[in-house]
């Protein structure tokens, strides 16, 4: 038994002593954080400790200036996809005509049935995102039935817009989830014909020339001011069928879904930061 526990004791040294050949201390880390030994280190600090409280201030680089929007508008460096004029920065996702949603009087848009999914003329990255949407009064259909529309980031990441008001499905398909892939930490819509609010923050996921991906994304979500979506990582494209995929790609357009059974969502005031 002895020689037993000897020999595992050799290997589990082994395997750390290989462990730590195959991540060098060196090597693993940003700028100024660095793994040793599995502990973060931040090599910035680990000089004399400072006496003056001028040693650790400082004024450059200088911080942009943002105006922040007022009563809901777009903040000053945002780029406004949609103020309720026009659908001129949207087009048909189907064919890239222009978008055939319906342009409503009050400021907003709603899906036109069966004509497809609209996507922006533009293509982004790393961005944040503001969008509204409302389910209509009065309620029809159930569970993904019930309104079921939803906002593509990167043009294949799906966050679930649905009518969940009394409405149970899929908890990792309902509103505020990841699509098949993370389910929402709260359900924190309004009545359904009151307008949502979703603020999203989406990281890109990275990939090397060979077309492997090297870094997951991840989606943050605020839905009505409550937090939904916390960094989740995004595994792959969020399908009704299937695993998700990671096909590489660079920057996409934001899209929104038409689900192809009279969902009658609407959206409005719609803009986003670049990151
Ligand atoms: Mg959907």
């Amino acid at each position: 038994m002895k020689n037993k526990y000897t020999i595992l004791a050799l290997v589990a040294a082994l395997g750390v002593v290989s462990c730590q050949e195959k991540v060098p201390a060196d090597v693993v880390g940003t700028m100024d954080a660095k793994v040793k030994d599995s502990v973060i280190v931040y090599e910035e600090y680990m000089g004399d400790e400072p006496t003056k409280p001028e040693e650790t201030e400082f004024y450059e680089p200088k911080v942009p200036v943002v105006k922040p929007g007022e009563k809901g508008s777009a903040p000053s460096d945002a780029i406004v996809l949609f103020d309720g004029t026009s659908l001129d920065n949207w087009i048909s996702t189907n064919d890239s005509t222009a978008a055939k949603w319906h342009l409503n009087k009050d400021g907003s848009m709603t899906v036109n049935d069966k004509t497809g999914n609209i996507q922006t003329k533009q293509n982004f990255g790393d961005i944040q995102l503001h969008i509204e949407w409302k389910s209509p009064l009065p309620v029809q259909r159930e569970g993904q039935n019930r309104a079921n529309s939803g906002v593509f980031l990167n043009g294949i990441y799906e966050v679930q817009v649905l009518d969940q008001n009394d409405n149970p499905t899929y908890v990792n398909g309902q509103v505020g989830s990841i699509y098949k892939q993370h389910v929402p930490l709260a359900m924190a819509s309004v009545p359904t014909g009151e307008w949502n609010t979703y603020d999203i923050i989406y990281h890109a996921p990275e990939f090397n020339k060979d077309g492997g991906k090297i870094k997951s994304g991840d989606i943050t979500v605020i839905h009505n001011g409550v937090l939904v979506q916390d960094h989740a990582e995004i595994k792959g494209t969020t399908p009704y069928v299937g695993w998700p995929k990671n096909p590489p790609h660079g920057k996409g357009p934001l899209m929104l879904q038409d689900h192809g059974d009279d969902s009658r969502v609407s959206y409005r005031n719609i803009w986003v930061r670049e990151l």
